[in-house]
């Protein structure tokens, strides 16, 4: 039997037009391997479809165009040029015609223009650009050209880096959507606050770090990622957790607090809203959650500090050269100071870290391993000096199951960042290559791409097409 697919145009006006795009055959008796449309034949029926439909549509929209907006005079034909189109469906050939400009508009004119290549600078329909980044955010560049390339009717040879382009681009109109940065993003007064209602559950932020290898054998470059939980939403305060990734590359952003920002108030923060910061106390971080709400509270994490502690302990194991009482004191002073912290007593801690400077540096033999331990007692004395301040007590949030470490991110940092930058030893990144396409895998992750690009093109993808699917 054969199959023979007609496309049907009907105008404005009712009038309609018949065209023939595709015929395809089958055997009589049916097989397994043939029942229904192949891959092959629909790329074709999708193909000749997409070919048929854009021929209409552009055919219209230049007949509206070829008068002059003005006096209503027809244009003059000046040429025309042939239009390659990336679209979901193929590289399509369009016939561009080229006007005069109307001798009404002078003295703009008379250079001719050519409304189609105006209405598609591009070259490439979002939707398109839409599906290249929305998997090239999940799998490699390679991987994605493969993948679309397979099940979509497009181009034979795809090329990964106009994927990257395309996604790169899409990446940098996110940033620029992004509003200035500022110092602090806290508005208003108590007293206004006091107004609002009655706030969502509390917001936990987690950030953390990871490394990814850079170009050029430059050796590893830090990103930042984050999560943001809302424990509920009222008035129903069942569990309706939302939960938001982030991520940047700290070297790259120029505002990465408006990032954070934008991404807390889209989780609906609102300034009388308790909001907890949890992350390692560098520099950087510390300033990122600085001044983005009046009810912040920061906290170090307390996975950061243990595991600071235990490579202090391991340190004083590895001194060989001390007695073994030496080497109990010492070790029960880092318990103690693990104690104090424990309880938030930074005061006792700092006393307790300064005694065990003493104690090392009054070590008889002072060996390079010993030294190295005098180092890392320092640097953990400045650790904690540097973040007294966001030490709270643990024991006690603890004990009424509050988070005290950022270990919920942790899964957050293996699935944005290691499971697409550093899966291969070979992938080697830009900070810019991996800043923007942090922000289209945060977007993927966080269901917002679909809703991005609904903003850019309001007629992109109507929503009410996908709650009926
Ligand atoms: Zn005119």
């Amino acid at each position: 039997m054969r199959f023979r697919l007609q496309l049907i145009t009907i105008q404005e006006n009712g009038q309609e037009q018949v065209q023939e795009l595709t015929e395809w055959a089958r055997l009589e008796e049916l097989r397994p391997e043939t029942t229904g449309l192949t891959l092959p034949e629909s790329k074709q029926v999708l193909q000749s479809l997409q070919q048929a439909v854009i021929e209409q549509q552009v055919k219209t929209y230049l007949t509206e165009r070829q008068t002059c907006a003005a006096c209503g005079q027809r244009l003059s034909l000046k040429g025309h040029h042939e239009l390659k189109l990336r679209t979901v469906f193929g590289k399509l050939t369009v016939h561009s015609p080229r006007f005069r400009r109307c001798p009404c508009q002078l003295p703009v004119g008379p250079q001719p223009f050519s409304p189609l290549a105006q209405l598609l600078p591009e070259r490439t329909t979002p939707e398109r650009v839409y599906v290249e980044t929305l998997f090239a955010s999940l799998v490699s560049y390679g991987a994605t050209a493969k993948l679309l390339a397979e099940v979509l009717p497009l181009e034979e040879q795809l090329n990964p880096m106009m994927i990257r382009h395309h996604l790169l681009q899409v990446g940098e109109r996110c940033d620029q959507a992004l509003g200035e940065e500022q110092a602090s993003f806290v508005e208003g007064c108590p007293r206004d606050w006091a107004q609002l209602p009655i706030p969502d559950g509390p917001l936990t932020v987690g950030i953390d770090g990871a490394f990814v290898r850079a170009q050029h054998g430059a050796g590893w470059f830090e990103v930042i990622v984050g999560k943001s939980v809302l424990a509920f939403r009222r008035p129903s305060e069942e569990e309706e957790e939302s939960s938001k990734c982030f991520g940047f590359v700290q070297t790259y952003d120029t505002k990465p607090k408006r990032r954070l920002f934008e991404l807390l108030k889209t989780q609906g923060m609102q300034p009388n809203q308790q909001v907890i910061f949890l992350s390692d106390g560098g520099d950087d971080v510390r300033n990122l959650q600085l001044f983005l709400s009046p009810e912040a509270e920061h906290r170090l994490d307390w996975f950061h500090v243990t595991m600071r502690l235990t490579g202090l302990r391991q340190q004083a194991l590895g001194v060989k050269a001390m007695e073994e009482k030496q080497r109990q004191d010492l070790l029960e002073q880092i318990e103690r100071i693990k104690h104090y912290l424990w309880h938030g007593n930074v005061f006792q801690a700092l006393k307790h870290i300064e005694f065990l400077q003493r104690d090392v540096d009054c070590l008889e033999e002072q060996t390079p391993k010993v030294k190295k331990l005098q180092q890392g007692v320092d640097e953990f004395w400045t650790y904690i000096q540097n973040n007294g301040g966001y030490i709270p007590n643990y024991g006690e949030l603890y004990r009424c199951e509050e988070t005290i470490s950022t270990s919920f991110v942790e899964s957050t940092v293996n699935y944005v960042v290691s499971k697409r930058f550093v899966k291969k030893q070979a992938m080697q990144w830009s900070p810019r290559g991996a800043h923007l396409l942090l922000q289209t895998r945060t977007k993927v992750l966080n269901r917002e791409l679909e809703d991005t690009f609904r903003q850019w093109y309001p007629a992109f993808r109507p929503e009410t097409l996908s709650d009926a699917a």
